[in-house]
């Protein structure tokens, strides 16, 4: 991260293979626990960012990651080397990319606000924000 630029924000894989930096606005901090997050990761909840598609690019030596079709308009991008789980998009918001929040540079000062797929949470960790 650029220090002192304020919406300038990178971040990537395990491995450093997948890289990627965003100027747009980061919105949307969240976590989810439908099930292609719980199986995709192996863990309960996955949590989520979103950037403005314009102003965000693929920097690392690896491109952009590898995409897996989730359903038919919606995908996941991981790394190819390390399998870490880097980021999402979807066909029809096709203005936004989903970056994982742990994947991000300096995800210290996110917090989520909500949590999605709430009835699919497993009953014993606690539920992230308020109730809908
Ligand atoms: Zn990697
Ligand atoms: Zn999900």
């Amino acid at each position: 991260m650029r220090k002192g630029v304020c919406a300038m924000h990178s971040g990537g894989c395990l491995c450093g293979n997948i890289r990627y930096q965003a100027s747009g606005e980061l919105s949307f901090p969240h976590l989810c626990s439908c099930p292609h997050c719980q199986r995709l990761s192996g863990s309960p909840v996955m949590s989520w960012v979103d950037f403005p598609r314009a102003g965000f690019e693929w920097t690392g030596p690896g491109g952009e990651p590898v995409w897996y079709n989730t359903f038919p308009d919606s995908q996941r991008g991981f790394c190819g080397v390390c399998g870490s789980s880097v980021a999402a998009q979807d066909d029809s918001d096709a203005a936004l990319v989903g970056v994982t929040m742990m994947s991000l540079d300096d995800h210290g000062a996110l917090v989520p606000e909500r949590q999605s797929f709430r009835p699919n949470a497993v009953p014993w960790l606690p539920i992230v924000g308020a109730r809908d």
